[in-house]
């Protein structure tokens, strides 16, 4: 018998048999039942039909003289894992079943058998394949979900460091500090630069107090967080903070409060920018606004802003306070004998000779204008100035441009006058002493108005 399909529908089942009544009784209640049969009688037959019919289920007979179908059936697992496979074995032959179990059947029955009993164990094996199948198909599906959901949350992970790493890069790589506190008062973050800026090694902030890092100390940092807590956020706050080394860093500084998951504020953010070259080019621009350019002395402009300031500190110190006027007596001879140059160089001279005759850090040289100057003599008596007022005069004098003199005020503040008073009675004392000649200084005293002194000619 060849290979034969018959009854259409339902399982194809491949049956194998040597018996061709075996393959008939079985073709015919199979069939009844739906199944749709193919059969083979050879082992040449029943391959070729494991290749084309492509059965759902296997009944091979064991016992048959050309084929061994143990091996039959452990071959047909091994190339079709979703075949349901029964044997049938003599009532003799337990043991060939056994094998055939382990060789991959299904199932077994023995010969003669009951059809009925064939016919559960049919649908058994195919039950049961068919659960394997489903088993399989759901095992793969759950595979592939976790697979994908590995995936997937590999990629998360990934973007996720990413945007980390990209914020540390941010963070660490400008040159503003960017600190945290804790709600305490210790360091729980610095960026590079804030390393950079004071002078850290890496993470060695953590182990300060923000109280460590400004110049204020702890009272300061408790001061910004008062204002914070009672305020709003500070901005471009100037301040100083300390380097390791202990040096003084101008910074300024925003600062911020940060909170927590809950809203609530966990931490201070301080971002602070180091301002020392800008208050170094302050200072520059302030010297300039504040110096005469000629002799390098201060202006006029500066010259009423510290007098202001040194009346009302005298005032409140209780000190003695001086002040000079000095003129170059007839300047404008020496100007048109020698020069507007040469006279420029005089100019530059009187500068020297303030600087050589006053106390270096308490008095303050001016230039008043033309040929005019003013000399703010601090916590200096009458007695104290007039020894300046003459070394001033005589250093002018001994320089020997030409005949060249100076003719020079001094007065010594009192309690009732105004700055404007205090200058004026100086500039009179000094036009008192060009009138007298020149080459001298001239004392303003309340009760004598005026009062000459330390009058000499030139050498
Ligand atoms: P007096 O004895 O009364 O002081 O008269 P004087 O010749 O010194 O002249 P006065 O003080 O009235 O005027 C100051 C002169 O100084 C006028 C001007 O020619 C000169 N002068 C003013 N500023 C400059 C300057 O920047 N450079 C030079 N070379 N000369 C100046
Ligand atoms: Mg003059």
């Amino acid at each position: 018998m060849g290979v034969s399909a018959a009854a259409a529908g339902g399982s194809r089942v491949l049956i194998v048999d040597d018996e061709a009544v075996i393959l008939d009784i079985l073709y015919e209640h199979l069939n009844t039942r739906g199944y749709e049969c193919v059969l083979a009688q050879s082992s040449k037959d029943a391959v070729a039909a494991l290749g084309e019919a492509e059965p759902d289920l296997l009944i091979t007979d064991i016992g048959m003289p050309e084929m061994n179908g143990i091996d039959f059936a452990q071959a047909a697992r091994q190339s079709w894992p979703d075949l349901a496979i029964i044997v049938m074995t003599g009532r003799s032959d337990a043991g060939s079943a056994v094998g055939a179990l382990r060789a991959g059947a299904d199932d077994y029955v023995m010969k003669p058998f009951d059809f009925d009993e064939m016919l559960i164990c049919v649908e058994r094996a195919l039950e049961k394949r068919r659960l394997i199948k489903e088993n399989r198909s759901y095992s793969q599906r759950l595979e592939d979900r976790v697979r994908e959901a590995t995936t997937d949350l590999a990629r998360a992970n990934d973007q996720l460091q990413q945007a980390q790493d990209y914020l540390n890069r941010l963070i660490h790589s400008t040159v503003d500090a960017i600190i945290t506190v804790s709600a305490g008062e210790d360091v729980n973050f610095a960026n590079r630069g804030a390393e950079l800026m004071l002078g850290y090694d890496e993470g060695g902030l953590l182990e300060a107090s923000i109280g460590d890092l400004y110049i204020g100390g702890l009272e300061e940092a408790r001061y910004v967080r008062r204002v914070l807590a009672a305020d709003r956020p500070l901005q471009n706050y100037e301040t100083e903070m300390r380097h390791r080394s202990g040096e003084v860093v101008p910074v300024s500084m925003s600062v911020s409060l940060v909170p927590d998951a809950q809203g609530r504020p966990a931490a201070m953010l301080l971002v602070c920018k180091d301002i020392t070259e800008q208050k170094r080019l302050e200072r520059e621009l302030k010297e300039m606004t504040i110096r005469d350019g000629l002799t390098g002395l201060y202006n006029l402009r500066y010259f009423y802003e510290r007098l202001e300031a040194e009346i009302e500190r005298a005032k409140r110190q209780k000190h003695p306070l001086s002040l000079l006027l000095l003129d170059i007596d007839k300047f404008k001879t020496y100007n048109d004998a020698h020069g507007h140059l040469e006279g420029d160089r005089v100019l530059r001279e009187v500068a020297k000779c303030v600087s050589e005759s006053t106390r270096e850090h308490v008095d303050l040289g001016f230039r008043y204008g033309g040929d005019e100057f003013t000399v703010i003599l601090p916590e200096a008596d009458e007695a104290g100035a007039m020894l300046i007022a003459q070394r001033l005069r005589e250093s002018f004098a001994a320089r020997r441009f030409d005949l060249l003199t100076m003719s020079i005020g001094l007065m010594t503040y009192e309690d009732a006058h105004t700055a404007r008073a205090f200058i004026q009675f100086t500039d009179t004392m000094m036009y008192d002493a060009k009138r007298a000649g020149g080459n001298q200084v001239t004392v303003y005293r309340a009760d004598e108005y005026q009062h000459k002194a330390g009058t000499q000619t030139a050498p």
